[in-house]
């Protein structure tokens, strides 16, 4: 079966044809720029790229560019679009709806317009796509895979923001979390690596991308996560603040004489490693600055790993035992300084690193050979998951 995995963005549409259940990767491409004068779409088949610029109106021109470059030119992967059996939408807050994958129907269209005010930014891109698809691909089941749902199992003392329980009543004012494929991605993928079922695993994932949170998950539960009601939350991002006092944007409003919503950029396009170093929010730019000299892009990498090692820390509490914290996403996967600073003198916890392994691009188990708590750096893949979903519900009668 023929599964198109489809991501939604307000400008743009990521997407990846797979082959089920072989989870083959036939083709991926990118749509950016969507309502632009000039929009960009990317499609790489058989490793191959084939680019191009043009006008892309909206996302039914962009969805229709991208199925026409699916079956047209050599190669191509379709000879026709009704191959295509089920389309697994990433949509990126469930609410307290939806605690796993489901097949969409009118029903769930009108939850997930139901739940626009928890992301608006979000949530509309998703919807739209969704729409688009149901339109171009009519014959297809359309698949909703959520980030918010793997964190629909926290308790609700983790959950609940400590303000008048009247916001969590009448507006669902709460913690949700995000990254939630991911986070359940590498947490099957950690039970493979160490050989022992989910359930018998505690787990501290550390999905670290340009957005990025941690979640600490019990028996293959998760059970608290650091995003919040919405992705600013937690850890420091390439653009985002993370954690810090709430009384500081009332703070900034008034002394900058700021809106709410230009605080809302400040704290959410201008912060994180970007704003702390003043050049970007690429970790691989800032790590090659710091080895440089550069101090700002040091100090924001040492405040990136320092808000991780302190959430390592909390989530090791939360779970009382750790078998393995894992290292996710292009950071996670990809830098051993972060590595080694968020995990330094963790030994208390368990907790250390050998530095060759750490330094070993390919290695999975980086732990030193003395270390109780195994650190595994595994690689994500959030639309093969989709793609799984998505194969197994399209499946049913
Ligand atoms: P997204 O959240 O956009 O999917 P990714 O998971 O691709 O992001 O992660 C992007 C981040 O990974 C960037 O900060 C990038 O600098 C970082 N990264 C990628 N490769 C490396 C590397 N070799 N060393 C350090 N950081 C890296």
């Amino acid at each position: 079966m023929k599964v198109l995995v489809l991501n939604c963005g307000s400008s743009s549409i990521k997407y990846q044809l797979l082959e089920m259940p072989a989870a083959e990767l036939l083709a991926k491409g990118l749509i950016e720029r969507i309502g632009e004068p000039e929009g960009y779409i990317s499609q790489t088949v058989g490793g191959i790229k084939q680019q191009k610029t043009l006008p892309i109106a909206d996302h039914g021109v962009g969805l229709r560019e991208a199925l026409s470059a699916l079956t047209q030119g050599e190669g191509a992967p379709l000879a026709d679009l009704d191959e295509i059996e089920a389309v697994g939408h990433r949509v990126v807050h469930g609410g307290e709806d939806f605690t796993g994958t489901v097949v969409i129907d009118e029903a769930v269209l009108d939850a997930l317009r139901a739940n626009v005010p928890l992301a608006p930014l979000h949530n509309p891109a998703n919807i739209l796509g969704i729409e688009v698809a149901q339109r171009t691909l009519p014959c297809a089941t359309q698949v909703g895979v959520f980030d918010t749902a793997f964190h629909q199992t926290m308790p609700p003392h983790a959950y609940l923001y400590a303000i008048p329980k009247a916001l969590y009543r009448e507006d669902r004012v709460r913690r949700y979390g995000f990254h939630g494929t991911s986070h359940r991605f590498v947490t099957a993928a950690a039970a493979e690596a160490l050989g022992r079922p989910v359930e018998a695993l505690n787990l501290i994932t550390c999905h670290l991308g340009n957005g990025a949170s941690v979640a600490a998950i019990a028996g293959g539960r998760s059970i608290d996560t650091s995003m919040g009601l919405t992705p600013l939350e937690g850890l420091v991002m390439g653009t985002r603040s993370g954690d810090l006092d709430p009384a500081l944007i009332f703070h900034i409003a008034r002394a900058k004489g700021l809106s709410l919503d230009a605080v809302d950029k400040l704290l959410n396009k201008q912060s994180g490693l970007l704003g702390l170093s003043g050049q970007s929010n690429d970790c691989r730019v800032l790590e090659e600055r710091a080895e440089a000299g550069d101090e700002d892009a040091l100090l924001a990498l040492e405040v990136f790993a320092y808000r991780l090692k302190k959430y390592i820390g909390a989530y090791s509490a939360a779970l009382g035992r750790v078998d393995a914290v894992i290292f996710t996403a292009g950071i996670g996967e990809n830098s051993p300084w972060v590595r080694a600073h968020a995990c330094a003198g963790l030994e208390i916890l368990g907790i250390k690193l050998d530095e060759a392994k750490n330094n070993t691009r390919g290695v999975v188990d980086i732990s030193a050979a003395e270390a109780t708590t195994r650190v595994l750096v595994l690689p994500t893949n959030e639309e093969r998951l989709i793609a799984e979903d998505t194969y197994a519900l399209a499946q049913k009668p």
